[in-house]
């Protein structure tokens, strides 16, 4: 009898433990991608760029003799009447964390089991499972450095190859077409101007890396807060899907490390992190809708407003947030310090609560990562574990002189204010929505707020909640 595997955020054949010991079974194996409700609400541009990332794969199973089912609906449901179809032993698929998810998952097991159907998950998706990683105490960890102290030098298996082959079942069962789901249906003007920068499937994620290794890696540890001449991997997009394992960038990370390359340790802290937010994602689920520290209840952040709209358009006239608003919506990605600047502006600048400007990201970021991307936003409002105090408020102006002292992030973003636009500026207006109604030819707008009376108006705010 043949087994069900259920992909959804592994879509690589190296490295995928499920897959691994799936295809060592010796069994027929049928590869599953569900359309369920957890993965119609995606954002826009995740949502599309899953689909990419389907496509890839699918391809890639078929290089092995393999195919990707596609099929649509409520997991159980689909795969309860794919397994009286095929007549499969077992479902297999790899553990992920965010609450929703999880609470699917448990809910499959479940069923399955209860109607008598094997069921099984893996490991996969972390390096370290977000359970395994205990302290002293066997509590879970709230602050990154004792985390990074508990995981830096732990071991970790060796990577898996890809199998050789995978066998076929005798028939195979009907698939829906990936076409006809049209998972880019909302993303209306900008998936032309976003795809250039796109790097889907397995194997363009391994020659990411290789092309990281290769040199931008020496330089990492001195430049990775320098959006104007990026350095950094831009691997988040394809961990996002599972197109490269995070244990196979820890492998290269400890090997370029030993070799006593630059970069290499502050590779591996960065890793570090997204593990740090899985494991907290898993061990308080609350982490990704509720302020962690219950005071900031009490906090009064704005709701949706305004001038949060004209943050979201990259419309404040403050340059360096504006570049990275419309680096968003050009490249579907926003450089780590731009994402610090633009979240710490909106959430104190703009006193906006910082799940306005979550929501904005997880319907934007090719990058989506339920986990990395609650914990950086209550990284950067201050209401996180480990957080950057609430009354550190970066100034955007100085900020940009320390990270883009030539002006090149914000000339290469921002056609109003560049001396001769660049592609990539105009592209802003091509991606946008037409009833925005902007236009590369019209006045750089004035600051929504001045950054001295923001910055007041935050701390005083701040000052109130404390009484
Ligand atoms: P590199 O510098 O090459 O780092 C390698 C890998 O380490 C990354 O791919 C990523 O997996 C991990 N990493 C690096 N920095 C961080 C970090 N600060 N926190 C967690 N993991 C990190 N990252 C996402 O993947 N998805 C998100 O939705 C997301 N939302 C964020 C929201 C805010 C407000 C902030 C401040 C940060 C967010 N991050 C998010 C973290 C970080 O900005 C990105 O992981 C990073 O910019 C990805 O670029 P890179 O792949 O070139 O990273």
């Amino acid at each position: 009898a043949p087994l069900i595997l259920w992909f959804r955020r592994d879509l690589r054949l190296a490295d995928n433990p499920m897959l691994a010991e799936a295809a060592a079974t010796g069994r027929p194996l049928i590869p599953l991608f569900i359309l369920d409700p957890e993965t119609e609400a995606l954002g826009a541009a995740p949502k599309w760029r899953l689909g990419l990332g389907v496509e890839a794969f699918a391809r890639a199973l078929e290089g092995l003799g393999s195919r990707l089912v596609l099929r649509r609906g409520p997991a159980l449901a689909v795969l309860e009447a794919l397994v009286a179809e095929t007549g499969a032993a077992g479902v297999h698929w790899s553990r992920l964390w965010e609450p929703d998810w999880r609470a699917r998952d448990e809910g499959v097991k479940a069923g399955l089991r209860q109607a008598g159907i094997e069921a099984a998950s893996h490991a996969g998706h972390t390096i370290f499972e977000p359970r395994e990683v205990e302290t002293g105490q066997g509590g879970f960890y709230r602050v990154y450095t004792p985390f990074w102290k508990a995981v830096k030098d732990r071991p970790v298996a060796a990577s898996s190859p890809p199998p050789a082959r995978l066998l076929s079942p005798a028939e195979w069962p009907v698939s829906e077409r990936l076409a006809c789901w049209d998972l880019g249906r909302a993303m209306h003007r900008g998936a032309a101007v976003v795809a250039p920068h796109l790097a889907v499937g397995e194997a363009a994620a391994a020659e990411r890396l290789t092309r990281f290794l290769s040199g931008p890696l020496d330089r990492y540890a001195a430049e990775r807060d320098r959006p104007d001449a990026p350095v950094t991997s831009r691997l988040s997009e394809n961990l996002t899907y599972g197109e490269i394992s995070a244990r196979s960038l820890w492998h290269a990370g400890m090997r370029a490390r030993a070799e006593g390359r630059a970069g290499a340790e502050k590779f591996l802290q960065e890793l570090a992190w997204r593990e740090f937010g899985w494991h907290l994602l898993y061990h308080t689920p609350e982490i990704a809708r509720r302020n962690w520290r219950g005071d900031w209840d009490a906090f009064p952040w704005r709701g949706d407003n305004p001038d949060a709209e004209r943050w979201r358009r990259g419309m404040t006239g403050e340059p360096f947030v504006d570049a990275a608003m419309r680096e968003l919506f050009v490249t579907g990605t926003m450089h780590n310090r731009a994402r610090l600047i633009a979240g710490s502006y909106l959430t104190k600048h703009l006193l906006t609560d910082w799940r306005v400007g979550q929501a904005w990201f997880e319907d934007c970021l090719i990058d989506w990562d339920p986990a990395s991307n609650a914990l950086g936003w209550q990284w950067v409002a201050g209401s996180g574990p480990d957080a950057s105090p609430y009354f550190r408020i970066f100034n955007p102006a100085t900020q940009a002189e320390k990270f883009d002292p030539e002006s090149a992030y914000r000339q290469r973003f921002l056609a109003e204010i560049a001396r001769r636009p660049g592609p990539e500026a105009l592209a802003f207006f091509e991606a946008v929505p037409r009833s925005w109604g902007l236009r590369p030819d019209r006045c750089y707008p004035r600051p929504v707020v001045g950054l001295a009376e923001g910055r007041e108006r935050a701390l005083a705010a701040y000052g109130r909640r404390n009484n």
